[in-house]
């Protein structure tokens, strides 16, 4: 008898979920397939969900996945730092895949930016292997996937976010090049702004200051290592820019970060930099997502912007290391505060959504 799995199908836009069964498939021999445990709601998918974006429809949304192999293809000895893989291992892999040699890949080492890159969650459930996405039983891995085991000691709930937003994470603070002693500002305090917090005092920041127009996440910001936070909501951008600049003396903030996904915050953070100050952006993921910035004012304040978009599997092996590392002193199992199955998919959603949680769990 065929073995068949669960899926949470998005057939368009804002209809409710519908759980369908399709067939599973033994796992070739450079696949792996493995059984969820865990799959949590990403901004971009509520986005795709509210039809902000395109995704391909009917199809299995999420990205943010933790499982048990159930099946190791022949070909895959190994996990990206050379342990050894074996069926009921619990892993985490890139949220995106990628196949043959690409410029980006080859040239400029930046495989997360290769033509023909596909992204889990991104596909449609019709096709073989039908299970590309977190909101199912099982997912299969397929080649180009950068495959990661997970020790014991960390939980579920701390290693869902590893392969989006911690690894994005890491990516971006990179990119800042924040140094021992940097003051850093963080614009916007969801998933990614507080492990933006941890991570720079992790990399030797000596003062984090967190910004968002949401109490609780500002509140829960210190508790990720955000020596000062401000309710942008309560103040006039200018009053905001005076108030930040005055907790960096002489001059401003080192780097500033933006994960808050406004343009509009741009130009104020650009504002809270020193001369010298270093600025990348990883939220202004919608396009149209237009500046105005005086030019003259990046020039003659030498000022470095970057964006960064995607990361590199190294940044995966990075986020496991920070987040062990870590565990003991940021209260990561906490960003995931609630679960939900397979069926209860559209109250996660909604809840997911309107922000009344910071990251909803499918345990299915
Ligand atoms: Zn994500």
């Amino acid at each position: 008898m065929t073995r068949t799995g669960r899926a949470a199908v998005y057939d368009a836009p804002n209809l409710p979920f519908v759980i369908r069964r399709y067939p599973v498939r033994d796992a070739r021999p450079d696949e792996m397939l493995v059984r969820i445990t865990m799959s949590t709601i990403c901004r971009s998918d509520i986005h795709s969900y509210q039809g902000h974006r395109p995704n391909p429809a009917p199809g299995i949304l999420g990205h943010e996945i933790v499982g048990v192999i159930d099946q190791l293809g022949a070909n895959i000895l190994h996990d990206m730092r050379a342990d050894t893989l074996a069926v009921g291992d619990r892993v985490t892999w890139t949220m995106f895949f990628h196949q043959g040699s690409s410029y980006y890949r080859d040239v400029h080492d930046m495989p997360q930016k290769s033509p023909g890159l596909r992204k889990y969650g991104h596909d449609l459930v019709a096709d073989d292997p039908h299970f590309l996405g977190g909101f199912a039983d099982y997912c299969y891995i397929l080649p180009g996937t950068g495959i990661l085991k997970l020790p014991d000691e960390i939980s579920d709930e701390e290693a869902v976010p590893l392969n989006c937003g911690v690894a994005t994470m890491i990516a971006i603070t990179e990119a800042a090049d924040i140094d021992l002693g940097d003051t850093v500002v963080v614009q916007g305090l969801g998933l990614l702004g507080l492990y933006g917090c941890a991570i720079a005092k992790a990399r030797g920041a000596r003062r984090v200051i967190g910004l968002d127009a949401v109490a609780n996440r500002v509140a829960l910001a210190r508790r990720f290592g955000a020596d000062v936070t401000f309710d942008v909501s309560a103040m006039s951008g200018d009053d905001l820019v005076a108030a930040v600049r005055a907790e960096c003396p002489p001059d401003g903030a080192d780097v500033g970060i933006e994960v808050c996904g406004f343009a509009d915050a741009v130009p104020a953070g650009i504002a809270m930099l020193r001369i010298g100050g270093r600025y990348v952006t990883g939220g202004l993921v919608n396009p149209g997502s237009t500046l105005t910035l005086d030019g003259n004012d990046i020039l003659r304040r030498w000022i470095t912007i970057k964006g960064v978009h995607n990361y590199h599997p190294r940044h995966l092996v990075q986020a496991l290391d920070f987040v062990i590392g870590n565990r003991a002193r940021f209260p990561f199992a906490e960003m995931v505060e609630s679960k939900f199955s397979l069926d209860q998919i559209d109250e996660a959603f909604a809840r997911a959504a309107d922000r009344s949680v910071l990251r909803a769990a499918i345990v299915p």
